[in-house]
């Protein structure tokens, strides 16, 4: 094995360690927030991009991504368990607008505390 070799290998590593550490922070590779209305998907986005939107016009919710987690930061609907819900970041988690029939979840990834070994215990 030459110098070069090594060099390779640890360039590789490197590339590794950084990829590995992105993940960490954003919650997990691929992970993203679905948003879905009366029953369509209207739009995907990354969990790693930080951004706002408004969903709707006259009935509206205004989601915000920030920092690896999604969260309805405001919205005209009577009741705000939208806006109280919170913060959410792992997948499965999400966030309910009953009176807009606004469903923000997430999707994807393969973090988060237990991850996978939560999941097989789930079973019957
Ligand atoms: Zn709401």
């Amino acid at each position: 094995m030459g110098r070069n070799d090594l060099l390779l290998i640890g360039a590789l590593l490197l590339l590794a360690g950084a990829a590995a550490l992105a993940m960490a922070r954003t919650g997990g590779a691929g992970a993203y927030v679905q948003v879905t209305a009366d029953g369509e998907t209207i739009g995907r986005y990354p969990l790693g991009e930080d951004r706002t939107v408004t969903i709707g016009t006259d009935r509206y919710n205004i989601l915000e991504i920030r920092d690896g987690a999604a969260a309805v930061v405001e919205a005209n609907c009577h009741d705000f368990t939208c806006v109280r819900t919170g913060r959410i970041s792992q997948a499965g988690e999400r966030i309910v607008c009953l009176p807009h029939r606004l469903v923000v979840e997430v999707v994807g990834g393969q973090s988060g505390p237990g991850g996978i070994d939560a999941a097989a215990g789930d079973g019957p």
